[in-house]
């Protein structure tokens, strides 16, 4: 298993990428804040293993980004919210999306960033394009828009 930290690096992007940088990790994050909250929903839109999804929430409780709420008892069962040290991660996947719409994907983009009950997008400084708001995370919806990966013509799989 490859080590997440970076024992060399005195460094608050490295610091950050040992907390963030795991696979999947930012994924289980960015589906938080879309409203995914529990293990199962959270499994079946990322289609990770359990026992990964599992050691990757746990990393985020323990780190304080994520928080255990029951949201049933008997059984008790937990959905997972993001604490305010997690909810502080949501310029970094801004920018990335906002990165992965002009360099990462090639065709429609899946998912678009609107302020809430104004539908005007946001630029790259979270602002509203509409109305100029500065627009906060509870204060902009993800909307993804159906868009799927292009279907390449096709090709022989190979490993
Ligand atoms: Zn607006």
């Amino acid at each position: 298993m490859l080590n997440r930290d970076y024992p060399s690096q005195y460094c608050p992007v490295a610091s950050t990428l040992e907390v963030v940088g795991e696979r999947w990790t930012l994924l289980i994050i960015r589906d938080v804040f879309l409203g995914i909250r529990r293990f199962d929903d959270l499994q079946r839109d990322l289609g990770v293993a359990r026992n990964i999804l599992q050691a990757r929430l746990e990393r985020l409780v323990e780190e304080g980004i994520l928080v255990k709420r029951p949201y049933q008892e008997r059984p008790v069962r937990n959905e997972y919210r993001l604490t305010e040290k997690g909810a502080d991660l949501w310029p970094v996947l801004v920018a990335l999306l906002q990165w992965g719409d002009r360099y990462g994907l090639e065709g429609e983009r899946p998912m678009i960033l609107q302020h809430r009950g104004c539908g005007g997008e946001l630029d790259d400084r979270r602002r509203c394009v509409a109305c100029g708001a500065d627009v906060t995370v509870t204060e902009a919806i993800a909307v993804r828009t159906g868009a799927r990966r292009p279907q390449t013509v096709a090709e022989p799989v190979s490993a």
